[in-house]
């Protein structure tokens, strides 16, 4: 099979005849956060509707997000919970008030990506009742009896990554989220916000513009498309 070595130097100098970079309309694309900006906090949620206080455990209190998801996983096999009681349950958590509504009316206007940690089996129900969009996220290994036995990483630092892959096909990026792990796809954008935050989060990040309703959040995205 025929290999074509990319030579760096061709990406310094640009393709002959294409055009500019700053030329044309630019592309925007908006990156959300899922949880805590859409949705509550998944994990929360399923901590209080199934009565297992130790499922509140989240990257806040262990940072190593493998440790985290393997004690997760002890604790689903201790009480004997699969994929499916879990869909059950997150099936009965609701979006945010106004989430929907937003995400709507953001979709009419440009292109939509939702960036998340979380695993495309727990969002499905949270993703029925926003219509659908189109979401990032990471895989749960399932096994035929509903056992969850593991889960695959999509990629190191998904929402950074993501972003930038985004801008290398020439999408100019526009993030918003709640968290330390949303800080580098928000740096990383044309433009970035945070929303519904912490106190310290925004106490650390002074810079940021922090938005705490729908509302807000629409007009400050709107402001800044291309
Ligand atoms: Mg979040």
């Amino acid at each position: 099979m025929a290999c074509t070595k990319e030579n760096p130097d061709d990406r310094e100098k640009g393709q002959a005849g294409a055009p500019a970079p700053d030329e044309g309309k630019s592309m925007d694309i908006v990156c959300l956060d899922m949880e805590g900006v859409l949705v509550p906090e998944i994990w929360i949620a399923f901590s209080e509707a199934s009565g297992i206080p130790e499922l509140r455990r989240t990257t806040r209190d262990e940072p190593d997000y493998d440790k985290l998801m393997r004690y997760r996983l002890g604790i689903l096999k201790e009480h004997g919970l699969g994929l499916r009681e879990i869909q059950e349950t997150i099936a009965k958590i609701d979006p945010l008030p106004g989430a929907r509504a937003f995400l709507d009316e953001l979709r009419e206007l440009t292109q939509v990506i939702i960036l998340s940690d979380t695993f495309t089996q727990f969002a499905k129900p949270l993703m029925a009742k926003l219509g659908w969009p189109t979401l990032f996220c990471n895989t749960l290994e399932v096994a035929p009896d509903g056992e969850i036995t593991g889960y695959r990483m999509r990629v190191e630092k998904s929402k950074l990554t993501t972003v930038k892959a985004l801008q290398s096909i020439g999408f100019d990026t526009i993030a918003a989220g709640d968290s330390h792990n949303d800080l580098g796809m928000i740096r990383a954008s044309k433009a970035g916000f945070l929303f519904k935050s912490t106190d310290a989060i925004k106490a650390e990040n002074p810079d940021l513009p922090a938005y705490e309703a729908f509302d807000e959040l629409l007009a400050a995205i709107k402001g800044v498309l291309g």
